[in-house]
């Protein structure tokens, strides 16, 4: 389990080094005047501006600090965007698409008639205004950072999440619907296999101090069947009372990171005999058809 002071202190970034974390949280929000606390997540050369979308969707505005470059994940409403760019003062290059559903891609046409020469990444041609179509291991550059691509189909066939990374900071990890907080997407255009190479064969392996930024707000609902699959697990009970005191009081509960996901969301501890003794089943593939199932009919009480 992460360290207290990260869940009862939620707005200050993970960093492997809590005095570091707080050293750069108060040089970020106290070295600028007009910071909200609760949507920016401040390293040393990248800055994550959370942008709360429709109904529960998240956009990310990826920030180099250096060049004041940026970049867009799945920006669905455009006038948002526009107006935190303005906010910002930053100049936007790159949209990065997770994959085509209207709730992530929708507003790539019209962002793109307002501001020209977009780089449109994405994994699929259903994407709307694509003009970079990317593939697994694919490297870009927003100003300074370096974004990996990473393919990830089993939500939609050409699914795509991306990492990224600074000089020194926390790297930070855009999963559209493959992987939520406690959670993973739907299986709409894949199997239970390519959900497992996902999950627990591409995006297990960067480090555990890795941000989570996923596309949807749906942490509670999830870490509640965590423990209906596993009623016992502490980090789940804990990390969902945690969710729910956030929730009241209309706060993200994003990002989480790789590390924490791994001792609560059951779709990346198929391996855990509990789980396995609750589906019945002990091929870890057959644990995460049966898993997915499970969820899709499951109502919380
Ligand atoms: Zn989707």
């Amino acid at each position: 389990m992460p360290p207290m002071w990260r869940q009862s202190c939620p707005q200050i970034p993970s960093l492997p080094n809590p005095r570091a974390a707080i050293l750069n949280f108060v040089k970020g929000v106290w070295g600028r005047g007009n910071v909200t606390l609760n949507t920016a997540i401040y390293s040393s050369d990248m800055k994550i501006k959370l942008l709360p979308a429709l109904q529960d969707n998240y956009m990310y505005m990826i920030i180099d600090e250096k060049t004041k470059h940026a970049a867009i994940v799945d920006p669905v409403e455009p006038e948002k965007v526009i107006n935190a760019m303005k906010e910002e003062n930053i100049k936007l290059t790159h949209v990065l698409t997770t994959h085509h559903h209207w709730d992530h891609a929708g507003g790539n046409e019209e962002l793109c008639k307002q501001l020209t020469d977009l780089v449109v990444c994405g994994g699929d041609e259903r994407i709307g205004a694509l003009n970079k179509k990317v593939k697994d291991g694919d490297k870009i550059k927003v100003g300074s950072l370096n974004v990996t691509c990473i393919f990830t189909p089993c939500h939609t066939s050409g699914h795509m999440c991306y990492y990224v990374e600074g000089d020194s900071n926390v790297p930070a990890i855009f999963t559209g619907d493959c992987l939520f907080v406690g959670g993973c997407g739907r299986f709409f255009e894949g199997t239970a296999q390519q959900m497992h190479e996902a999950l627990n064969e591409k995006l297990s392996k960067f480090p555990d101090v890795t941000n989570v930024y996923c596309g949807h707000e749906y942490t509670v609902k999830n870490l509640m069947f965590a423990l209906h699959v596993e009623p016992n697990n502490r980090d789940a009970q804990q990390k969902l009372e945690w969710a729910k005191n956030r929730r009241d009081r209309n706060l993200p509960t994003i990002p989480s990171t790789l590390g924490e996901e791994k001792l609560f969301n059951p779709f990346m501890r198929t391996n855990q005999p509990v789980i396995q003794q609750h589906v019945h089943a002990s091929n870890i593939i057959e644990v995460m058809a049966a898993l997915r199932k499970d969820k899709d009919s499951w109502k919380p009480k």
